[in-house]
């Protein structure tokens, strides 16, 4: 700790609740073109990283985001070769996506250079090589100008963006969506990064009344990820397929082939992920 650096970053995402998180290294402290972009040490999580002071992931827990937003479409599916992630700049979900074999193209739309950059340097264990796989392609845009003309169709689409604020709000609009869904293959699945329903329940209820007038099959999953404060985090699920129904031992049978070493995702928690308590299913529309 510097002298000048605060014992703690207070992440201020609500104006009656707040969460802090000890600074116990400052590492990394900047202003990109679109976010002010901060890493430090903390003794619990290891490595944090913020944007405009709202946790975006950590070296402790950021697998169990990173494993339920991957493995969950991308099992449920079945034979996903290409797959789109909208944000994810810190390399996490890229890295998932990739641990399929079976996937064979990654389309990454960051829009900001610095938190790729940056999480290279940082945040290596993050990406863990997924910058290097030749099956990765990284576009630095704005997702939703890319998402107008991907000029590609994907089976798995994964939108990893900060909250709807700042430069990820166009990315939960209604436009954007139906962007998305033009550029799914048929039967491909959505899903999003739809915030902590006990917190921010409006984002979850209209990312899903969008999702219900535009695709047969919408809802939610949740998981818990300690750092994203509030209760469980809901995933936004969307698709034209029936591949939410995929039965356990399908699920079970997959997962064994992909041989893929998890800390959160089984098949049972896929299953059981989508299983909602009363106050989520309040905000379903
Ligand atoms: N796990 C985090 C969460 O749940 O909030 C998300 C982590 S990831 C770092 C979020 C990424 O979305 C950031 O790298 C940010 O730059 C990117 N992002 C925000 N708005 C975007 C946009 N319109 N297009 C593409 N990427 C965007």
């Amino acid at each position: 700790m510097t002298g000048d650096t605060p014992k703690w970053m207070k992440e201020s995402l609500y104006p009656e609740y707040a969460q802090a998180l000890s600074m116990d290294e400052l590492l990394y402290d900047s202003e990109t073109d679109h976010q002010r972009l901060k890493v430090f040490q903390n003794n619990r999580f290891g490595r944090v990283l913020t944007l405009d002071d709202v946790v975006q992931t950590t070296e402790g827990d950021n697998f169990i985001y990173h494993e339920m937003l991957t493995h969950v479409p991308i099992l449920a599916h079945g034979a996903a070769k290409r797959v789109l992630i909208v944000g994810g700049g810190d390399g996490g979900m890229a890295r998932e996506a990739l641990r399929h074999a079976s996937v064979e193209h990654v389309a990454m739309v960051e829009i900001d250079a610095g938190v790729v950059e940056f999480s290279k340097t940082y945040l290596p264990m993050l990406s863990d090589g997924a910058f290097d796989d030749p099956r990765l392609n990284l576009v630095i845009a704005d997702g939703a100008d890319f998402m107008k003309a991907p000029g590609d169709n994907f089976d798995v689409i994964i939108i990893d963006s900060t909250d709807p604020i700042g430069p990820g709000e166009v990315l939960f609009t209604d436009t954007f969506y139906g962007h998305a869904q033009r550029a799914l293959t048929p039967g491909g699945i959505l899903v999003t990064q739809n915030g902590v329903p006990f917190m921010q329940g409006d984002e979850l209820t209209n990312s899903l009344r969008a999702f219900k007038a535009l695709f047969k099959d919408w809802g939610c999953y949740l998981a818990t990820v300690p750092t994203y404060a509030g209760g469980p985090m809901a995933f936004g699920w969307a698709t034209d397929g029936d591949t939410r129904s995929v039965p356990l031992e399908t699920l079970e049978s997959r997962f064994d082939a992909a041989g893929i070493d998890t800390g959160y995702y089984t098949p049972e928690v896929h299953k059981a992920a989508f299983a909602l308590p009363g106050y989520v299913r309040k905000l379903l529309p």
